[in-house]
């Protein structure tokens, strides 16, 4: 058992202690925040959706129709019209055969993994890849084997050349990746990992949180943007991942993918049988937020058109960008102490950044992870530059020494 006392303060003295900011009223690109309103370029409610009042509304009808406990699980008798709806709308915007709900993205990972594999079977899986994905892994049991970052030629020396025919006895291969990677906003190479899934019989499986209904012209996500069309995209990523609680504003995720998938999910994934189902009223909400995702192209337009913005005016000023091209736009600190510095002065001039330090992202590479909605204006941009235009220097190597700042977020 973990001595709690000393595993905080050594949390402390490595700058790793967190700190929840307390927000009030409706999310948004002006929070207010401890009290006082801020810019903020760290949420992922991208297209502005999670306060839009068609979404409102939604609910409030829901919850007047529908009341707002779900009452039992999907496979008693919480599986209500209003999340078939949801599915079926899912399902059609994405060109798959059948969507299958989970009450939120960390829990369909762990579902689907848990379901899709066992002992016996092979993981492969991109080392910065989501948390839930990894916890996936490990809740499965399969052998959990993680490749460099993209690196598709590590990934195919680790599968071997031997080509294994289906229902070959020696266990299974799922390759698992984020379409968009969270924390760094770059794609992952799709196209050559569904070329080396079929080439060997894995089954390729992708998270795209935050690439639905943000990438591509429809907003269909990494797939579309890399040029998959409903069938293609099927067979290219027969296990497709979605949240609705990042570009869609609400709550929830999804797994969208064959008619037998999703039949065979509702028998045996954990985090779907064995949890409470999502408010119907939620699911309205769902619904209401994808018809603007899926309609409103302005919103994906405005945004990309901000991105632009921020990337050439940081180019400018010399900063260097990942290669990014979503709303995702981590500056890089490397260690945590000029992490936090820079978002220290960042909040000082009214703009909230969060920084990200290990573990969620690996030793050395703690950012600024810089965030657009569609509800940012020109001049908000603008005004981050300005104040990144000043950003103060990395310390040198020595000064890094000192303790920490006990800079408490
Ligand atoms: C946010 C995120 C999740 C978790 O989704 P929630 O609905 O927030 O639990 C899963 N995968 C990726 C890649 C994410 O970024």
């Amino acid at each position: 058992m973990i001595d709690l006392a000393s595993e905080l303060t050594a949390l402390r003295q490595a700058g790793l202690y967190r700190q929840r900011r307390l927000l009030s009223g409706p999310q948004g690109v002006r929070p207010r925040i401890d009290g006082r309103e801020r810019l903020a370029f760290c949420s992922n409610d991208y297209l502005g959706l999670a306060a839009h009042p068609a979404v409102i509304e939604a609910l409030r009808d829901g919850a007047v129709r529908d009341g707002v406990g779900s009452g039992a699980s999907h496979l008693i008798t919480g599986h209500h019209q209003a999340h078939a709806a949801l599915e079926d709308a899912l399902a059609a915007f994405l060109g798959r055969e059948r969507v299958l709900l989970f009450s939120t993205g960390y829990m369909a990972n762990l579902g689907v993994i848990q379901a899709l594999c066992g002992r016996g079977d092979q993981l492969l899986a991109d080392r910065l890849n989501h948390a839930s994905l990894l916890d996936g892994a490990q809740l499965s049991q399969a052998r959990l084997r993680r490749y460099p970052h993209a690196d598709t030629d590590r990934l195919k020396t680790m599968l071997g050349s031997t080509h294994r025919s289906a229902g070959q006895s020696a266990g299974g291969h799922l390759i698992v990746s984020d379409g968009v990677f969270s924390m760094d906003g770059d794609l992952a190479p799709i196209p050559a990992l569904a070329t080396i899934a079929n080439a060997t019989g894995a089954t390729l499986m992708i998270d795209d949180a935050h690439g639905i209904g943000i990438l591509g012209a429809q907003g269909r996500g990494s797939l579309e943007h890399l040029g998959f069309d409903g069938a293609d995209a099927q067979t290219a990523v027969p296990v497709l991942i979605g949240t609705l609680g990042k570009a869609l504003g609400t709550v929830g995720a999804f797994v969208a993918g064959s008619a037998e998938l999703i039949e065979y999910l509702i028998q045996r994934a954990r985090s779907y049988l064995y949890t409470t189902a999502l408010p119907p009223a939620l699911a309205r909400a769902s619904l209401a937020a994808l018809r603007i995702a899926a309609h409103e192209h302005e919103r994906r337009d405005q945004l990309h058109r901000l991105i632009a913005r921020f990337r050439a005016g940081a180019e400018t000023l010399g900063l260097t960008l990942a290669d990014s091209p979503t709303p995702i736009q981590p500056l890089m600190a490397g260690d945590i102490d000029t992490a936090l510095r820079w978002s220290q002065f960042l909040e000082d001039n009214g703009i909230l950044v969060t920084a990200i330090r290990p573990p969620t992202v690996p030793q050395g590479t703690a950012r600024l992870r810089i965030t657009f909605s569609a509800a940012h204006q020109t001049g908000d941009v603008d005004r981050l530059l300005e104040t990144l235009a000043r950003l103060p220097k990395r310390r040198s190597k020595k000064q890094q020494q000192q303790p920490a700042a006990l800079l408490d977020h």
